[in-house]
C-alpha cells in the first residue's frame, strides 16, 4: 500500500511509544489494586503514579483525579444536579451549555430536559458572553459547561473570563478540555474550572480511558457507577491498570513536548492554510479570526460535499475527516457550524484537517498535492453537474 499521511488527530492520536511501553509493562502486573498483598500494591502503585501524572497535566491535586472510561463518561459524571461546593448541599437548578459542545455534553448528562439551555456563539464560534450573563440571571445555582477548544474548528474559548462570570453568580463551571489537553495550557486554576474532562487517546494514550478532574472543594454526590468503592467511590469497578498507566505516560510525554510541538504544528498548519487559500481562493477557513488550537483547520470549498471529498482524499492516501459526525458514509449537518451561522450548503463541505506531533513537512506536501488533485476534479464534476 502506498504511504499514507494521517491528518485526523482530533478524532484520535497514535499511541505514543512511552504510553505503549507503560501499557505493556502494566499488563504484566497480576494484582487487583484493591488487594493488600504485594501484587495488589504493585497495581495500586501503577495507578497512583499515573494519577499524579494526569494531575500534573492540568496542575491539579492527584486526589481530585477520577479515572473513567473516557471523556464521554467524565462528562456524564460531571453533568449532574448533585454537585456540592464547600460542603453546601443544594441541587443545581439549571444547566447552561454552549451551542457547540460535543454530543456527550449536549446529551445533558443527568439533568432533566426542562432544566437545560443552550447558549449562542458568535460567527467565529466564541461563546456570546452577553448570552451567558443573561442566562445566569435566570438561575439560582447554575452549572455551566463550556469546552476549552472545539473539536471541529479548534476555536479556543476564553475560559478564564467565562469562569469569572460564572463564579460571580454562584455558578459551577465544567470544562470539556479534551481537545486542549496536551496542546495548550490547561492549568485548572488558571482556567478557573471547577470540573475538567480529559481523554487519554487525544494525547497519545490508549483509547477507552479518561478522567474527570475536580477543584478541591467540589464534590459529586451521585456517582454514575456504584459498587466496590473504587476511585473514592466516584467510579466503581476494578481499575483498568494498563490503560491508566498508558494515560499517565502519555500525559507526561505530551506535557514535556507541548510548547515545542505547538509551535511546530502551528507553523505547518499556517503554511497549509496559506497554500490552500492560494490555490483555492474561494476556500473558507472556519473560526480563522478567533484564537484556535495550533493543529486544527476546518475548511470548506463552495460546491463540494465533505463525504465525497473525504473518500477521494482517502483514495489518495490521506486520512482527513468531516468535522461533524458521520454515519453510514453520510455527513450529518454540523451543529457547530449551524451555531456559527454558516450556510448549510457551505457547512456540508467542511473538511477537518488536524495535525499532531509526528506530522512532517513532507506530510503537508502530500496533503497539498492531493488537495489540488481532489478539489480540482470535484470542482469540475460540480461545474458539469450545474
Ligand atoms: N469531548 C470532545 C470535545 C471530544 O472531541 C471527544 C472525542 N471525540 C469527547 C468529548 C469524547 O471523548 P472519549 O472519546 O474519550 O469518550
Amino acid at each position: 500500500m502506498a504511504e499514507r499521511a494521517y491528518f485526523d488527530w482530533n478524532a484520535t492520536a497514535p499511541l505514543r511509544p512511552e504510553a505503549k511501553a507503560a501499557v505493556v509493562a502494566s499488563l504484566a502486573l497480576t494484582g487487583n489494586a484493591s488487594s493488600v498483598h504485594a501484587e495488589g500494591r504493585a497495581a495500586r502503585q501503577a495507578i497512583e503514579a499515573a494519577r499524579q501524572n494526569v494531575a500534573a497535566l492540568v496542575g491539579a491535586e492527584a486526589k481530585n483525579v477520577t479515572f473513567t472510561s473516557g471523556a464521554t463518561e467524565a462528562n456524564m459524571l460531571a453533568l449532574t444536579p448533585s454537585l456540592e461546593v464547600g460542603g453546601r448541599k443544594a441541587l443545581r437548578d439549571k444547566l447552561f451549555l454552549s451551542a457547540i459542545e460535543h454530543p456527550s455534553v449536549r446529551s445533558r448528562g443527568r439533568f432533566p430536559a426542562g432544566s437545560v439551555e443552550e447558549l449562542k456563539v458568535t460567527n467565529e464560534g466564541l461563546l456570546d458572553l452577553h448570552a451567558l450573563r443573561s442566562a445566569l440571571a435566570r438561575a439560582e445555582r447554575p452549572l455551566v459547561s463550556v469546552m476549552l477548544a472545539n473539536n471541529e474548528t479548534g476555536v479556543i474559548q476564553p475560559i478564564a473570563e467565562i469562569a469569572q462570570i460564572v463564579h460571580e453568580t454562584n455558578g459551577i463551571l465544567h470544562v470539556d478540555a479534551v481537545q486542549g489537553a496536551g496542546r495548550i495550557d490547561c492549568d485548572i486554576a488558571t482556567l478557573g474550572a471547577d470540573l475538567l474532562s480529559v481523554s487519554s487517546h487525544k494525547l497519545g494514550g490508549p483509547q477507552g480511558i479518561g478522567a474527570l478532574i475536580r477543584r478541591g472543594d467540589v464534590h459529586i454526590a451521585d456517582p454514575l457507577i456504584r459498587g466496590g468503592g473504587q476511585e473514592r467511590s466516584l467510579r466503581a469497578g476494578t481499575e483498568n491498570v494498563a490503560a491508566i498507566a498508558g494515560f499517565g505516560a502519555a500525559a507526561v510525554a505530551a506535557n514535556a513536548a507541548r510548547q515545542a510541538d505547538a509551535l511546530r504544528m502551528a507553523a505547518l498548519r499556517d503554511t497549509l492554510e496559506a497554500r490552500i487559500k492560494a490555490s483555492t481562493p474561494q476556500a473558507v477557513v472556519f473560526g480563522a479570526n478567533a484564537p484556535r488550537l495550533p493543529n486544527t483547520s476546518l475548511i470548506s470549498v463552495p460546491g463540494i460535499k465533505a463525504e465525497t471529498a473525504i473518500i477521494a482524499f482517502d483514495l489518495n492516501g490521506l486520512a482527513v475527516s468531516s468535522g461533524a459526525a458521520c454515519s453510514s458514509g453520510r455527513v450529518q449537518a454540523s451543529h457547530v457550524l449551524a451555531a456559527m451561522g454558516v450556510d448549510t450548503d457551505l457547512a456540508r463541505g467542511a473538511v477537518r484537517i488536524s495535525l499532531g506531533w509526528t506530522t512532517t513537512e513532507s506530510d503537508v506536501e502530500t496533503l497539498l498535492t492531493a488537495w489540488n488533485t481532489v478539489i480540482s476534479s470535484l470542482l469540475k464534476r460540480h461545474a458539469n453537474a450545474a
